[in-house]
């Protein structure tokens, strides 16, 4: 393999996005390889031990080094602005290995209330069992944050736009919190990537990607980073390297080819969406729209100056004239031709929700009520098609 990358972080994000973390092998291909080989072959059995001792550096084992992984956490690392990026088989395994990396029995979590829902089942579930608690606070009351710090209070974790009020959590401010009690912050960035947002450059310790939604794009396959400081990544890579749900080569090359186009798709997935908000709050049936980049979100302020744009996710309230509100909301997915029905975002093709009953659906109606989520609320993650026959494919349940 022969090195022929400059320096990635003098580049601009775009560039980052096609070159950074690129090493051809000796046949000199344009396209990022794709190695599928679980081990590696060593010359000689002291080399063998050479590699296996770290003395020298080196391919192994697929488990915890592949080329096509790699380059794909270099070029992730080079554009969130990370030391270092671990890659996972999936979202969720990520947020498995930051907490099983970076904490132990007795520690404490502070987490946002509007987070995915099977990472709260993954705090409520599995880390719990393991001794570490998790106390719940409000997206956006930074004086919450502080309240609930303890003084075995390790990590602090939030997502920003939440999901599907797309509610926006002041990083800066909240990273502030954090350090002043000498707890780690983690930014779960996936519903606006380091396109849109940089949550490093605002004072956060962790990034983590769920790659499957824009980072692939395209809706094929599952994948997960934990990006940060080297010293933190020391131990998430050590749990990934022992335990393994580590992200597959071929995946990884999907990745790869999918963080090219990721500028192009953002933007074009966040003035889809802008024009389909404002769309959608013309529209006599509609009670409210959830959007950052609608100047009638309540912290619209905030999301301008913390992301480039209003992102991919469109959340809206169908009135219930006819009907309950889940009835309402139903006429509309059903009424829809092109739209796919799937809980799944991040797509060239637009998705849409009913909250109340599937991603939202296990938990009690009063914790639904408390989270704001109604059951006349849709999600839409805008795909890339033209907008008027997304609105013409909504319209028919909405009339
Ligand atoms: C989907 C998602 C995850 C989980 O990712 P998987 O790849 O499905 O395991 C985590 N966080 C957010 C915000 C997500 O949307």
């Amino acid at each position: 393999m022969t090195e022929k990358t400059p320096k990635p972080e003098t580049w601009q994000p775009e560039t980052m996005a096609v070159h950074a973390g690129t090493v051809r092998s000796q046949f000199g291909e344009n396209s990022e390889a794709l190695f599928l080989t679980s081990s590696f072959v060593f010359e000689n059995a002291a080399q063998a031990a050479a590699r296996f001792i770290g003395e020298q550096p080196g391919y192994i084992y697929s488990r915890f080094t592949n080329p096509t992984v790699t380059m794909f956490e270099e070029r992730l690392a080079a554009m969130e602005g990370a030391e270092q990026c671990v890659a996972t088989a999936s979202g969720m395994s990520a947020i498995l290995a930051c907490v099983m990396g970076l904490l132990k029995a007795g520690d404490h979590i502070v987490a946002s209330r509007s987070i995915f829902g099977a990472t709260i089942n993954l705090f409520n579930n599995v880390i719990k069992k393991f001794g570490v608690e998790t106390t719940y606070v409000s997206a956006t009351d930074v004086a919450e944050w502080q309240a609930a710090v303890r003084p075995n209070t390790k990590l602090f974790f939030l997502e920003t736009p939440s999901n599907p009020l797309t509610e926006i959590s002041d990083i800066a401010a909240i990273a502030a919190v954090a350090k002043g009690c000498g707890a780690l912050l983690a930014v779960d960035n996936c519903f606006c990537t380091p396109i849109l947002q940089r949550p490093f450059e605002l004072g956060a310790d962790i990034v983590i990607h769920s790659a499957t939604k824009y980072l692939d794009g395209q809706g094929r396959v599952l994948g997960g980073a934990v990006l940060g400081s080297k010293k933190n990544m020391e131990g998430v890579y050590g749990f990934l390297r022992t335990a393994g749900p580590s992200m597959s080569a071929f995946n990884a090359w999907i990745f790869l080819k999918g963080l090219e186009t990721l500028k192009l798709r953002m933007d074009a997935h966040s003035a889809n969406s802008l024009e389909l908000a404002r769309w959608l709050e013309a529209q006599p049936n509609v009670t409210r729209v959830f959007y950052p980049g609608l100047p009638s979100h309540p912290q619209h302020e905030l999301a301008m100056k913390q992301q480039k744009t209003g992102g991919g996710i469109v959340s809206f309230e169908v009135a219930s004239s006819r009907g309950s509100g889940k009835e309402a909301a139903w006429r509309v997915i059903d009424n829809t031709r092109m739209l796919s029905i799937t809980a799944n975002l991040g797509d060239t093709k637009t998705t849409i929700t009913h909250p109340a009953s599937t991603t939202h659906g296990r938990i009690t109606p009063e914790a639904r009520a408390a989270a704001g989520i109604t059951d006349g609320l849709i999600r839409i993650g805008v795909g890339l098609e033209a907008v008027v026959d997304i609105q013409n494919d909504l319209a028919r349940g909405l009339g």
